[in-house]
């Protein structure tokens, strides 16, 4: 990778591949991945017509979305199976 260009990524992003349009912008927040979500998945918003896509290919960010909600998905379950064991443990 260019450890260089990681300090000029905001204008870093491919155009849009819907209208051409280059005015994108990053969301802090995706009903998919919350505040975490977007940091991880470089999803970027079109300013012009709305399309949501990879920030850094252009193409869909199905596929990474869908991976990320089943590793959250493990991460809460696990999580939770944790503490219930603890709270067992603990009576
Ligand atoms: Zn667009």
């Amino acid at each position: 990778m260019h450890p260089e260009r990681m300090l000029f990524t905001q204008s870093e992003w491919v155009p849009c591949p819907r209208c051409a349009s280059d005015s994108v912008s990053r969301p802090m927040f995706t009903w998919w991945g919350g505040l975490l979500g977007p940091r991880i998945i470089p999803e970027v918003h079109c300013n012009a017509c709305g399309h949501h896509y990879n920030g850094k290919t252009g193409g869909s960010n199905n596929k990474a979305i869908a991976i990320y909600l089943a590793v959250a998905f493990t991460g809460i379950v696990c999580l939770l199976a944790l503490i219930v064991l603890t709270l067992l443990r603990l009576r």
